[in-house]
Order: structure tokens, then sequence, then C-alpha cells
């Protein structure tokens, strides 16, 4: 093999990153600075020097996070190998919690589980929640009981933040503390109700991987599996996370981890900048840090912009950033009437930059809250500009979707209830008190597909009742998927038409369900990898655009990390939206929400826009209901900061008296009508 030319891109710090050997590595660096590009280069590295890809536990943010990357490292080791590149297959790459749930499926004998263990998306997580408060009396007796979703979001930050659920109480739901003995019965009876049923949550598959990882005889054979951990994105991790981490490789030896502190926007989900922070340290001899500080994303103007908003930070970043792009314009600050006029500003500019030769795809809307786009993309549909949306998805939640994957998933563990109880009660003639009964029977069952076929039914649903139980034991045999979901299909159609009135629309969705799945090896991974990382699909005719096609992205802001576009624009950046007024308004709260519009800013390769409306809506998720309100541009861009920026206003206003109307004397046009008709 030729000298490692496929290196000479790099910069020497980025290099010394790549080349660095076995002892743990920490990556530290602002945003667009080469960190997920240098640990590309450092697993094609890796495999050029002859590391087994097999060997390789690559994780990242996001399954599509993932696929990214093995493309970057496919195309890198092309130049390592020249043509004749062996295709680099990175089994191991994926989520903390995709790889976790992998890991269980194949341990699950050792440690307890049923190996058919069905997992619980957050919603049916919540559901079991409630079910669980309801038998313990807690919503009727205590009228002021927390929501199913702040149980939830509760347990989860015990779990995920490795605390006692008083310090949980006490530093993220203060307003639930007196709740605390209360609480502690309902999540010890949701722990007992998950294991019955053999179902894991989210939290489950870090919890128990964690734990798992922690025996010392599988310690030692997960940990030999694995010559090299690398972690993107690790400012976002949470404790558990970097226990997991560490239990895998107690001396560090091979683990690699990057990030930047100054984008971790993710403690509401209990993840902690400290594990970054505290990297180093967590090993004898400490890891060696490589800091990069030159930029290849964005041009001076975006950058110095970028800089300036995180600066007024009390928080200390260690980094500045420079960059050789000193092209192009400063970021503009776009004021706009309202959001309809935001709708149109970025249909028309979006729009514009296509004619000017930019394709669609290359330009980003970002918004803070999913909802924050229904305007823009009422407009997009009206005109026709085809987009995908990441982050808060429709798809999936589509009460068909909903109702075909329960029953795989039934299918696959009759002892998962929530899934049962969804599955059941679609058959005419089963009514919750029968569902419910029928559970029990078939959950204590040792054959629990048997118990399902020798139930007696209420005589209206008998039929139904015998086709189901035949679907569900051609899923469960599983013989050559996909014809599970096929034979799924099958079973859901009677009940789609008699459901659903547009039955027409929603055949179409399943069709492209049927069309995802086939894409997977197993129904088991397609259940698995659906439930942890949904496709961003919006539920149109049409599906999601195909590879080929142009289309603008639309994205929260927190699913838009690690991304870059050519043109990006940020929707509502005003006080209440950037900031959010949702949280409780802390000031750690507060600076996470800076961070998230240096996130936002970051994004951008070319050129910025930043759109403040003069007025915006405020929906009735806000406790004073919903109304419209007269905004100010965020705080985060105080007048000092101005200059950074170009003042633009839109419309212009020759256009608005363009487009005002002349007077004229009205005319009686219904008069003139119905004299046609004698
Ligand atoms: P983020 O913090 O947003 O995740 P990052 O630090 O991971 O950013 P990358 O996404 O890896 O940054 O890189 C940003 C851009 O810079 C990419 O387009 C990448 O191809 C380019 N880039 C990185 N390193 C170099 C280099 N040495 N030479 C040329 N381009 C580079
Ligand atoms: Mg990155």
């Amino acid at each position: 093999m030729a000298a490692a030319a496929y290196l000479d891109k790099l910069n020497p710090e980025q290099r010394a990153a790549v080349e660095h050997g076995a002892a743990p590595l920490l990556v530290i660096a602002g945003a667009g600075s080469g960190k997920t590009n240098t640990l590309a280069h450092r697993v094609a590295h890796l495999v050029a020097q002859g590391a087994d890809p097999s060997r390789i536990l690559l994780l990242t943010f996001s399954r599509r996070a993932a696929q990214e990357m093995i493309r970057r490292v496919e195309r890198i080791a092309m130049q390592a190998f020249g043509p004749k590149a062996p295709a680099v297959q990175l089994p191991w790459s994926g989520t903390f919690h995709g790889v976790g749930a992998r890991l269980l499926r194949e341990f699950a004998e050792v440690v307890g589980l049923d190996p058919q263990f069905t997992i619980h998306d957050r919603e049916d997580s919540a559901d079991l929640m409630n079910v669980v408060r309801h038998e313990l009396g807690l919503s009727k007796t205590e009228k002021r009981f927390p929501a199913k979703g702040t149980c939830l979001a509760i347990y989860s930050r015990v779990v995920n933040a490795q605390v006692s659920l008083d310090r949980a109480l006490g530093d993220a739901f203060p307003w639930c503390a007196g709740w605390s003995a209360e609480l502690a019965s309902l999540f010890s009876a949701y722990v007992e109700a998950k294991q019955r049923q053999g179902v894991l949550d989210y939290d489950d598959l870090l919890l128990y991987w964690a734990q798992m990882a922690g025996e010392p005889a599988i310690a030692e054979e997960l940990g030999r599996r694995f010559d090299h951990v690398l972690v993107d994105e690790y400012q976002d991790t949470n404790r558990l996370q970097s226990a997991i981490l560490v239990a895998l490789k107690p001396d560090g030896r091979g683990v690699t981890v990057v990030g930047d502190d100054a984008q971790s926007i993710y403690s509401f989900r209990a993840a902690t900048v400290r594990n970054i922070l505290d990297f180093p340290k967590s090993f004898d001899p400490p890891a060696r840090i490589v800091t990069l500080d030159r930029n290849y994303r964005s041009t001076q103007g975006i950058l110095s912009a970028a800089n300036a908003v995180i600066e007024l930070s009390p928080e200390r970043f260690t980094k500045n950033l420079w960059t050789e792009r000193s092209d192009g314009a400063r970021p503009r600050l776009v004021s706009v009437r309202d959001e309809s006029d935001q709708a149109r500003f970025v249909a028309e500019a979006v729009l514009e930059n296509r004619e000017a030769g930019e394709a669609l795809k290359s330009q980003a809307v970002l918004f803070r809250t999913s909802s924050h786009s229904a305007p823009l993309e009422l407009e997009l549909t009206r005109r026709n500009i085809p987009f995908v949306k990441f982050g808060g998805l429709k798809f999936l939640d589509a009460a068909h979707v909903k109702d075909l994957l329960a029953l795989l998933r039934f299918a696959q563990n009759p002892r998962d209830r929530v899934s049962g109880f969804r599955t059941l009660q679609l058959l005419p003639g089963v009514g919750p008190a029968f569902a419910a009964k029928a559970l029990d029977a078939i959950g204590g069952a040792p054959s629990p597909l048997a118990a399902l076929t020798g139930l007696t039914p209420p005589p209206r649903a008998a039929a139904d009742w015998a086709a189901l139980a035949e679907a569900a034991s051609a899923i469960a045999a599983d013989a050559g998927w996909p014809s599970g979901i096929a034979a799924a299909r099958r079973w859901y159609e009677p009940h789609l038409e008699r459901i659903h009135e547009d039955a027409e629309v929603r055949r179409l969705d399943l069709a492209q369900l049927e069309r995802i799945a086939e894409t997977y090896p197993s129904r088991e991974r397609f259940l698995t990898e659906l439930t942890l990382d949904p496709p961003n699909a919006t539920s149109d005719e049409s599906g999601p655009p195909m590879q080929d096609e142009d289309y603008l992205i639309l994205s929260t802001i927190h699913s838009a990390k690690g991304q870059e576009w050519k043109s990006v624009f940020v929707l509502n950046t005003v006080d209440g939206c950037i900031p959010s007024d949702l949280g409780t308004g802390t000031s750690s709260e507060i600076e996470e929400e800076r961070r998230l519009l240096y996130v936002a800013m970051t994004r951008a390769k070319d050129a910025l826009s930043l759109i403040v409306p003069q007025r915006f809506y405020v929906s009735s998720q806000s406790a004073r209901g919903d109304r419209h309100v007269y905004a100010a541009r965020t705080r985060f861009i105080p007048t000092a900061l101005l200059d950074r920026f170009e003042a633009v206003s839109w419309p212009p206003p020759q256009a608005e008296s363009q487009g005002a109307r002349t007077p004229v004397a009205p005319i009686d046009l219904q008069a003139r009508i119905r004299a046609m008709w004698g």
C-alpha cells in the first residue's frame, strides 16, 4: 500500500487524532472543525491498518448519522485501498440504544430476559405507566397526581442520570416533589409490569446493558469483542452511557470520543456535559486530548456571528474557531410581519436559491419545536415544493401504522399488554374488559399463542378472533420475512376499511411500511429499529421522496445536530421560541437554549437567515391558551451584536405597495349575475 495519501487532506491536529495509538483519546472541538470527519478517517485508517471492522463499535447519535458515517468510511477506504477496496462492513455501528437492543437480545437467556422481548416506544411506555397508575388508584384518589408523561419523564431521569428519585425531583421536577412516596411505588409497579410482560422501554436498553456490562463474567466477553469503541457527539451522552463505555473498556484502551461542550443540547434527556469534560480523568493514565480550531464549514461572516452569540454565555468554552472562508456576506436578520409572511419569505428565498443553482437538498429550515413549521408546511405544499421533515414525524404516529405494528409486536411477544390491548380491541365486539381478561389468560399460559387460539371470544367477534389468531401464528412463525408483514396487512385490511373513512390514503402508508420492512433482514430487527429510530417520512400520498429526488429539509434544531447545508433558515428567532417559554426558565435552561441557537447557526455553510416575525402565534400548549403575541428578537442577539448581521425587512416596502389595490367604485356583481337568469 502506498503512503497514506488518503490522510493528506487532514490538518496536523486531525491527523494526529487519526493516527493516535490505542490509549484513550478525546477530540474536543467546535462546530464544523471536522470532528466527525476525523472519526471517519480514524475508522478507515484502523481498517487500512488491518483492524477487523466487525470488532469496531461505532456509536453515533442517530441511525442516520451511523449510515452517513459508514458511507464516509467507505469513501476514505476507497482512497486507501484503491479500486479493489473491500466493502467496509461495520456491523456494530448505530446508536447506544440500537446496539444495546442487539446485545441484550443476544445475551437474553444469560441475563434472564425473554429473548422475544418487545420494545416500547415513548408512547407505549406512557400508556403502560398510565395503566399502572390506574391500578394503584393514584389517578383517582389523587386528583392532582402528575400526568402519565410527567411520570415517565421523572422515571426516565432517575434511570438515565443515575440519581435518586428525590434528587431527580429536586433537579428537574420540583413541583412533583410532594409525590415522592407515591411515585416510588408507581415506578416499582411499572418495573414489575414490564418484566411480567417481557417488554423493555428505551431506558431499559441502556440500564440492562450497563448492568450486564458491570457483571465481571460478561464484561470480559463484551470488552474482548470490540478492539475499538468510538463515539461521536459525546457531549450529549448521559451517565448511564458513560458507565457503559467505562464498563466495556475499564482502561480506556481503544476508546475514542469526540464532541463539543458548546453544543450540549440534550440535558432535558439527562445528558450531561460532565461526561466529556471528565472523560480524560476517567482513565489512568488520563486520555490524550486533541483540540481542533479551524472551521471548514462556514464563511467568516457566519462563524463570527455564531462565535459572538456563544461568547456571551457565562460558561467558558475553550475554543476560538477560525476559517479561511473569508468570502460571503454576514448572516441576515430578517424581520417579517407574522408567521404567514415568514412562510412566504422562506418559500420564495428557497426557490430563488434553486434558480441560482442551489438544489433544495442543500437548503434547510430549522426550528425550535416541531409545530413551528406548520404554516411553512402549508405554504410549501401549496407551491408544490417537496420537503422532508426530520424530528417529530407523523408517519409512525398515524393510527393505522400503529395498529399494524401493534399486531407485529403482539405476535412476537403475546405478553406485551400495550400491543395486545391495541390489537384485540380492533375486533368489533371486543371491548377493554374482555381484552384485559383475554390478555390475563394469554399472559399466564405456557403457550400464549395457543391460548389466544383457544379462547372463546364474544359471539360477535368469533370469526375475527379466529382470523387474528391465524395471522398472529403466521407472523410468529416468521417463515421468510417479510411475508409476516404481508400477512399482517391482509389481516388488517377489513379493519382498516371499517375504521377509517379515508382508507385509500392510509393503505398507501401501509404499502410504504411494507416497502420499508422489506429492507430489514428480520421482523425483530425491523421492529427494534423502527421503534428506536423511526424513518423520517411524512404521511402524504406520495410517501417520502426517493433518493434521487430533490427536496427541502425541514428539521428541529435538535435533529439537525452534526449536519450542514449551504443555506440555512431559522424560524421564529424570537424570545418565547428561542429561548422557549415552555421551560421553567432557570439559568441552566436558558444557557442550553443559547447553545441551541449556536448549533442552529453553525449548520450553515454559505448563507444563514434568522427570521424574526413581529407577531407570532402561541398555541394552547402555553398555559394562557391560544393567542397572538407581539414578539421580540431573541435575547441571545442583543443590540451590541446587531452589526454582525445584515438587517432585512420583508416584504420590501415597494413590493407591498405593488400588492395594494387602488380604490375603485363598488360594483354589484350579485345583481348582475341574478340578471343573467332573467
Ligand atoms: P459538528 O460540530 O457540527 O458535528 P464537526 O466538527 O463534526 O461538526 P464535520 O462535519 O466533520 O465537523 O466537518 C465539517 C465540514 O468540514 C465537512 O464538510 C467536512 O467535510 C469539512 N472538513 C473537515 N475537515 C476537513 C479538512 N481537513 N479539509 C477540508 N474539509 C474538511
Ligand atoms: Mg460532527
